[in-house]
């Protein structure tokens, strides 16, 4: 008899400074795929779920898969969307619990319902009632989980991409799985610990690409070639969610008999993470300092590519800052543009007319302006009208089809704006290509992405750079009112220290 395992995906990033909450419908506008037609959207593209696949092939499991959600990083998730989603991946688990013999599970770490700070340690919780203790549950996680005593408590297997930008999804959902299997056929009996940080998150954001945290990364994955050492992730946190466990985690996933090894693994990877606590790799430019960049600069090698870091859609920040585009309208730093600008109800305005049509009206700043700028008194001409839709051709979101909504391009003083009315961050040239915006036209290129925009626009670029606006993403952490966080936390409190915690 193959072994029969359950899949499942329920990803979300939770950023709990962002006013309103995450809805069910944010997951249906973004990823809710039942069975099928989620092996059918995921199961051959860069995502965990064709990882486990991929080890299911191989060792000719039959497989369920309940379900594959995912929503944009936003406010915490509701909970009719948070108990919809579980439900789903629960009532599986009960209707399949008699052939069952393991389940592997697609999440992120540092999701945040409104009713409880560990999203992932309720689920488990959740389905450890439903299978027994002993089920051997193994899940895959964000590089920027947020890992708790519960979830290493709940899940034996625990594996944690190695890249930022995130380009090993389906590499590290076939580890999972391979570790899944071992299990099952009594090779190995896994177990996970855990070392946190007080840190609100790693100083690199866990960034695989820069010398300061790249080191991490492969000494993780030499220690994985160790006799009974199966997994080393090294998770970087998540500043923007306060929860009493909030923090950097390095988590080991050994088989019996090696604890003490992992444990000194795990510690010591830990006490480097401490260690590297000031050595920030990002410049950050104020907007002002940016856009006299943009002005000045030669775009024969491709154009400047300036990430409004603080912004971030990815991290749940309301992309609809206006602080930096600004700054480059003052300095007349066009030809440029500026992607996205998330306002839906511009967007929608912008609907009402046709291409070439002058407007004015006010663009961006609504959620929050205490974040990052007011709304922008603007007139310009239309020049691209959109279903939002786009399939990426990228390192991140290759052969992944997903939807701005109706989505317009509005041209001002000769900065193109993209506005769109659904949140996502920029990951993929698709995002600006499909809708006019070519990159190799222009002087500057505002994409609104801390990290992994390098994976697709750093190749186009002439030069990237790093802009902090002030928006709800600002690496400035005092600007965010911590309540949860168990202190003394780094950089907040100076006593903060390694040894303590
Ligand atoms: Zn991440």
């Amino acid at each position: 008899m193959p072994f029969h395992i359950l899949t499942g995906a329920f990803v979300h990033e939770s950023n709990t400074f962002k006013q309103g909450e995450t809805t069910l419908q944010d997951f249906r506008d973004d990823v809710l795929d039942l069975g099928q037609s989620a092996i059918d959207r995921f199961g051959g593209v860069n995502d965990e779920l064709a990882g486990f696949l991929d080890a299911g092939r191989a060792a000719g499991w039959r497989v369920t898969h309940s379900v594959s959600a995912h929503a944009t990083p936003g406010a915490r998730v509701s909970a009719e969307a948070y108990d919809h989603i579980a439900g789903l991946i629960c009532a599986a688990a009960a209707e399949h619990r008699a052939t069952l013999d393991g389940i592997l599970l697609s999440l992120h770490g540092s999701m945040v319902p409104s009713f409880c700070e560990d999203g992932e340690g309720e689920l488990l919780r959740r389905l450890r009632a439903i299978v027994g203790p002993d089920m051997p549950i193994a899940a895959t996680l964000d590089l920027h989980a947020m890992v708790t005593p519960a979830m290493v408590e709940q899940a034996q297997i625990l594996v944690s991409y190695k890249t930022y930008p995130h380009v090993d999804m389906r590499k590290i959902g076939r580890q999972a799985g391979d570790l899944l299997d071992a299990t099952l056929r009594g090779a190995i009996r896994p177990r996970t610990l855990r070392v946190h940080v007080p840190m609100l998150d790693e100083a690199n954001a866990g960034r695989t690409d820069v010398p300061e945290t790249a080191a991490l990364y492969a000494d993780a994955s030499a220690h994985e070639r160790e006799a009974g050492i199966l997994a080393v992730s090294i998770n970087a946190g998540f500043s923007e969610a306060d929860i009493t466990e909030m923090g950097p985690t390095v988590l080991v996933t050994f088989d019996a008999g090696h604890e003490s090894r992992a444990n000194e693994i795990a510690t010591a990877l830990a006490r480097r993470i401490w260690d590297g606590r000031g050595k920030v790799a990002n410049t950050f430019l104020t907007p002002d300092e940016a856009a006299a960049q943009a002005r000045d600069f030669d775009p024969a090698q491709g154009p400047l590519v300036i990430a409004d870091y603080a912004d971030n859609p990815g991290a749940g920040a309301y992309g609809d800052a206006t602080a930096l585009l600004q700054a480059l309208l003052a300095a007349k730093a066009a030809p440029g543009a500026f992607a996205p600008m998330i306002d839906p109800e511009v967007a929608a305005i912008l609907h009402r007319h046709k291409v070439g049509d002058r407007v004015t009206l006010d663009l961006g700043g609504k959620c929050d302006p205490a974040f990052g700028g007011g709304p922008l008194r603007l007139s310009g001409e239309i020049v691209h009208l959109s279903d939002g839709i786009y399939t990426g051709d990228g390192p991140i979101l290759g052969g992944i089809t997903h939807s701005f909504g109706p989505t317009a391009v509005f041209r001002v003083q000769g900065i193109d704006v993209l506005v769109v009315s659904q949140p996502g961050q920029m990951l993929d040239l698709q995002q600006v290509r499909t809708f006019g915006i070519e990159p190799a036209r222009l002087r500057f290129l505002v994409v609104k992405s801390m990290q992994h925009f390098r994976a697709a626009f750093e190749p186009v670029a002439g030069l990237v750079i790093v802009c902090d606006c002030g928006a709800l993403a600002t690496p400035q952490a005092h600007l965010r009112p911590y309540a949860r966080v168990r202190r003394p936390v780094w950089p907040l409190d100076k006593e903060a220290s390694f040894e303590k915690a």
